[in-house]
């Protein structure tokens, strides 16, 4: 079996029933709700009451993401996703996955890694994007992306207090920036939430895929994702929730964000992940593009298309800037090459399948 680990933003793991007890509730917790939203009222004091930012916290989190999610199941596919819970604790893993024994409910395991650092992620690439000529953004944020996708995502390691200072320090009062990067995260988790419940109703359908094509269920579980999100948007409110119509491209951001992740480790540590037998992040891409052009979708999508251009053009500057980088021997500082080895070691001994 080829190693399996990092290839794809979703794994599927099957496994003995009594491992349920260790994918519910596996992982700690390190959210800090109360932390955050101090950090925001520093930073963005002029806009948000606490009272503000807790009902809009209430509304906007991921048990009710999961909530919306299954509703547009049960009306799209007729399928009844009840069975299904949430893991969102800290497994130090940015890849989602479902657990799915077929006896005990499923259980769709969200990392509190992912969602603190796609929000991160968010707001410093558009940030960087808006203010490109700004040569002290610019600078800044390259940096903090880079964090992002070495010491955070590669190595696993949670944003610190500090970090967070950082980065909101950044965009402070940019509210164009925050809310942005606030709607298009939502949009990415409900994706990555439905891409994960996909694969809970392929395998009820008992839909079955080979051994030569592994990447036929990814497509599929993009695909159904890909429609559930669409249809949110389109419906403008769904349990009091709005996904913005010019979010419509997060989910390529999604796409895009992993594919900076492994070229960031194949540059910065020699880690080789594609291969044949996987689907391609850019041919899950391709898929999504071809799927939002049908008739069927209704969108305005001009708004859309600027922001996901100008977020391009920051994800191929981050490319060149890295492989310069370290071709200079610039990045030498940043490099935990034992402790990346150690990772690779350890995730060696786990159990993945196709
Ligand atoms: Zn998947």
């Amino acid at each position: 079996m080829q190693d399996k680990e990092n290839i794809e933003p979703c794994e599927i793991k099957y496994a003995v029933p009594s491992y349920y007890d260790i994918y519910k509730s596996g992982g700690s917790t390190l959210k800090d709700d109360q932390r955050g939203m101090r950090l925001m009222l520093d930073y963005f004091s002029e806009y948000f009451t606490e009272e503000q930012l807790q009902a809009n916290m209430q509304r906007y989190n991921l048990e009710n993401m999961l909530a919306i999610v299954k509703d547009y199941f049960l009306k799209e596919y007729g399928y009844v996703a009840t069975n299904i819970e949430l893991n969102n604790r800290y497994q130090r893993t940015i890849n989602s996955y479902i657990y799915n024994d077929e006896k005990n409910p499923a259980v769709v395991h969200i990392d509190e890694l992912l969602e603190s650092t796609m929000m991160a992620f968010l707001l410093a690439m558009f940030k960087w994007s808006k203010d490109f000529d700004n040569l002290e953004v610019y600078g800044n944020c390259y940096l903090y992306v880079l964090f992002l996708m070495n010491d955070v995502s590669i190595l696993g390691e949670m944003q610190g207090e500090d970090a967070n200072r950082e980065l909101l320090e950044m965009v402070a009062d940019d509210l164009q920036i925050l809310q942005l990067a606030e709607d298009c995260y939502w949009t990415v988790l409900a994706f990555s939430l439905a891409h994960e419940v996909a694969h809970a109703y392929l395998a009820n359908i008992g839909k079955k895929y080979t051994r030569e094509h592994p990447e036929k269920e990814e497509f599929d579980a993009d695909e159904i994702a890909y429609h559930i999100v669409l249809k949110i948007i389109m419906d403008k409110e769904a349990r009091g929730i709005v996904l913005e119509p010019y979010t419509y491209l997060a989910p390529m951001m999604y796409m895009d964000f992993f594919d900076m992740v492994y070229y960031t480790d194949r540059i910065l540590y020699k880690t080789f992940f594609y291969n044949d037998t996987h689907p391609a992040l850019k041919k899950r891409k391709s898929r999504l593009f071809a799927i939002v052009d049908r008739d069927e979708y209704i969108l305005d999508t001009r708004e859309g298309n600027y922001l996901y251009r100008g977020f391009n053009e920051v994800y191929k500057e981050y490319k060149i800037q890295t492989v310069l980088k370290m071709e200079k021997g610039k990045l030498t500082k940043i490099l935990r090459t034992k402790q990346r080895e150690e990772l690779k070691e350890m995730m060696k001994g786990e159990e993945y399948n196709d």
